[in-house]
């Protein structure tokens, strides 16, 4: 894998500094964030984002130099950050680093490029107290043929009630935080389940989302996905998809989805920024409908449109 392109955002959040010099402005850099090396040492071991998983993320997708959802998801990483009470994320800056990025790498047809932002240092250690702050733009691993065969999916109990996003707030459901362990070994489950996906259910039966996707069903012309307070990420591919099928004349819903019902699906997808729209053609072992005009559809409109 090539190293990727990566830029230290030197000034993210609103209204504070971060005790860099000038010289971190000067020719070759952009006043906030400064184009740096990534095959050389750039995080410390005492930052918190990597010893607690304490800080916020996004992956925006970018499709020949285009990236089409970039405002949702300055968008949600403001959110992501205010649930995480981080200082809030200066959003020009960062829009400028990650379009500086992309022009900053190599050609290439699809990249998947990483903003961060974390805690900073531990406290009581030099430097503490500033946020750590970069953008990493890296060419995205090719899903065509998950995109073109579908994949199988299992369910898992995520453990946690449908209204966990309001009874207990410090759980963080909904905000896309760096703390992806647990979504990994979700994968992993299901891996040894002879599974490629995981659909999370909650602990009283509702339907929640992928570890790293959202959920979409079709039900005759009527499409629907969990409702965002049930503790899920409010998906940015979610909402392309619903205007893209709102224009063809589909209804299009959120809702509280009880797993029992995902087995009427005329058909399932699972919907992220980078792998897109990807056919659900097995849940729980049981066969799908597998919808791969309107899958090939969804996906041409997600690489075209946008910016
Ligand atoms: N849900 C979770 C838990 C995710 O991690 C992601 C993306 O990584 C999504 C949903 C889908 O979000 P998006 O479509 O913005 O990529």
């Amino acid at each position: 894998m090539p190293v990727p392109t990566l830029i230290l955002v030197t000034h993210p959040v609103v209204g504070t500094t971060d005790g860099r010099t000038d010289d971190d402005h000067s020719a070759g850099s952009q006043p906030g964030f400064v184009l740096a090396d990534a095959s050389l040492p750039q995080l410390s071991v005492l930052d918190l984002g990597v010893t607690r998983g304490d800080g916020v993320f996004e992956t925006v997708m970018v499709s020949e130099g285009r990236a089409p959802a970039i405002d949702a998801h300055l968008g949600r990483f403001a959110s992501s950050a205010a649930l995480l009470d981080l200082p809030r994320p200066d959003l020009d800056v960062w829009r400028r680093a990650v379009l500086a990025a992309i022009d900053a790498h190599p050609p290439a047809p699809v990249l998947a490029v990483k903003l961060v932002l974390t805690r900073g240092i531990e406290s009581g250690a030099p430097g503490a107290g500033v946020p750590t702050a970069w953008v990493a733009a890296q060419p995205a691993r090719d899903f065509t043929p998950q995109r073109e065969n579908g994949i199988r999916v299992v369910t898992l109990d995520r453990g946690y009630r449908h209204d966990v996003a309001a009874t207990s707030p410090w759980l963080l459901q909904g905000a896309k935080t760096l703390s992806y362990a647990i979504n990994a070994a979700a994968l992993r489950e299901a891996a040894r389940r002879g599974a490629d996906d995981v659909i999370f259910t909650s602990s009283d039966g509702f339907v929640l989302e992928a570890p790293t996707a959202s959920v979409l069903l079709r039900e005759g012309n009527r499409f629907s996905t969990p409702a965002p307070e049930l503790g899920i990420l409010p998906g940015t591919t979610q909402r392309r998809v619903f205007e893209f099928l709102k224009v063809y004349g589909y209804e299009t819903d959120a809702v509280r989805l009880r797993a029992s019902e995902l087995g009427r699906a005329d058909a399932l997808w699972l919907l992220s920024s980078v792998r897109q729209a990807v056919a659900v053609v097995e849940l729980d072992g049981s066969a799908v409908g597998f919808d791969r005009e309107l899958t090939a559809q969804l996906n041409e409109h997600l690489a075209a449109s946008g910016r």
